[in-house]
């Protein structure tokens, strides 16, 4: 093995399994499995030492991190060591008290849009009532922003399914007109993990190859058509996290530390494989057996066989089953 000591980059930190949603792409499965959300006093007492980390950002995912009650305790300590510290949510649960609290507790705050209109945002997010009520939870943070005087960013994440690409540029621009003062619109194509890597899924949503050269065609085309409001609509290109058998993380960015809410951590960010409970191993230690991972042989060789998303599919699924625990096992194999 290549003598290298690897460094944490950023933690991506699932607070809890629960959430309002179903989405059908959810790499997590929330809010269809047990919350298992950390008791406070033991959540904080790990968010101290991964802070003691001294990650270069936090980012609070799950399920919907907001249904943890101690989001804000935990983004205290992180905030307190000078960490940035970003919450992805499915805006479901924003009312206007806690649209404060959150734009003033945490740096950037995003929400999911995954769809042009409600027909197909809430089927996608298996709920009615999501499109708006995400749409409502954008106004309220930044109307909260701007009351507050807090210099939190505030985004939308926007994840496309074949289905979510008819009506798209139209639903940008009105997004961008309804809120200029967005920070930022990024979007991405889903990507093959969890749910996602379902066979029934892939055939159905994943985008074909001339769909995802559409997609940065409709980016880039509102992009300039918009180049006087102030959000920037980023087009992130999945393609380009193709998993790859090169020697990872050696850039300048580091490991990612990425924790389910029990405190297990996974080997790989979104793959079920774990090296370790966090709150019993050193975050050191936990960081160099990520890295060991990476460089093990056998996944080195299934990721040399991803040169196409269908591949990437089949491949996350062999080693969520091959490495997840024997829970994530019998919770996979029942999906079929
Ligand atoms: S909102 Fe996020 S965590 Fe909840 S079901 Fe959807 S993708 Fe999963």
């Amino acid at each position: 093995m290549k003598n290298f000591e690897p460094h944490l980059g950023r933690v991506i930190w699932d607070l809890t399994y629960a959430c309002p949603l179903r989405c059908i792409h959810c790499y997590s499965e929330s809010g269809r499995r047990k919350s298992e959300v950390l008791d406070e006093a033991v959540a904080l007492r790990l968010a101290r030492k991964l802070a003691d980390a001294g990650p270069d950002r936090v980012s609070f995912g799950g399920g919907e991190p907001l249904m943890a009650k101690w989001w804000k305790g935990a983004a205290d300590v992180f905030r307190n060591s000078g960490i940035r510290i970003a919450v992805f949510t499915g805006g479901w649960l924003l009312e206007p008290d806690l649209a404060v609290e959150l734009v003033t507790s945490v740096d950037n705050v995003s929400i999911s849009i995954d769809g042009p209109n409600a027909a197909v945002h809430d089927i996608i997010r298996g709920r009615n009532g999501s499109f708006e009520r995400a749409m409502r939870a954008v106004a309220l943070l930044l109307e909260a922003r701007e009351k507050s005087g807090a210099r939190c960013e505030i985004a939308v994440e926007y994840t496309a399914t074949r289905t979510a690409l008819a009506g798209l540029e139209e639903f940008l621009g009105s997004l961008i007109r309804r809120f200029p003062s967005l920070n930022y619109i990024r979007v991405g194509a889903v990507i093959p993990e969890g749910l996602a890597a379902e066979p029934k899924f892939c055939e159905v949503h994943l985008l074909r190859e001339e769909e995802f050269d559409q997609l940065q065609r409709i980016c880039e085309s509102v992009a300039r058509q918009h180049t006087d409001f102030s959000p920037r609509v980023e087009f992130t290109d999945v393609r380009e996290f193709l998993p790859s058998a090169e020697t990872p993380a050696e850039d300048a960015e580091g490991v990612i530390l990425h924790l389910e809410p029990s405190g297990q951590v996974r080997a790989m960010t979104n793959y079920e494989a774990k090296v370790g409970d966090a709150l019993t191993t050193p975050i050191a230690e936990l960081t160099q057996r990520i890295w060991k991972w990476r460089l093990d042989e056998d996944i080195r060789e299934r990721f040399r066989q991803v040169q196409s998303f269908s591949k990437w599919a089949e491949i996350t699924r062999g080693i969520d089953l091959d490495h997840g625990s024997e829970a994530d096992r019998i919770r996979i194999l029942k999906r079929r």
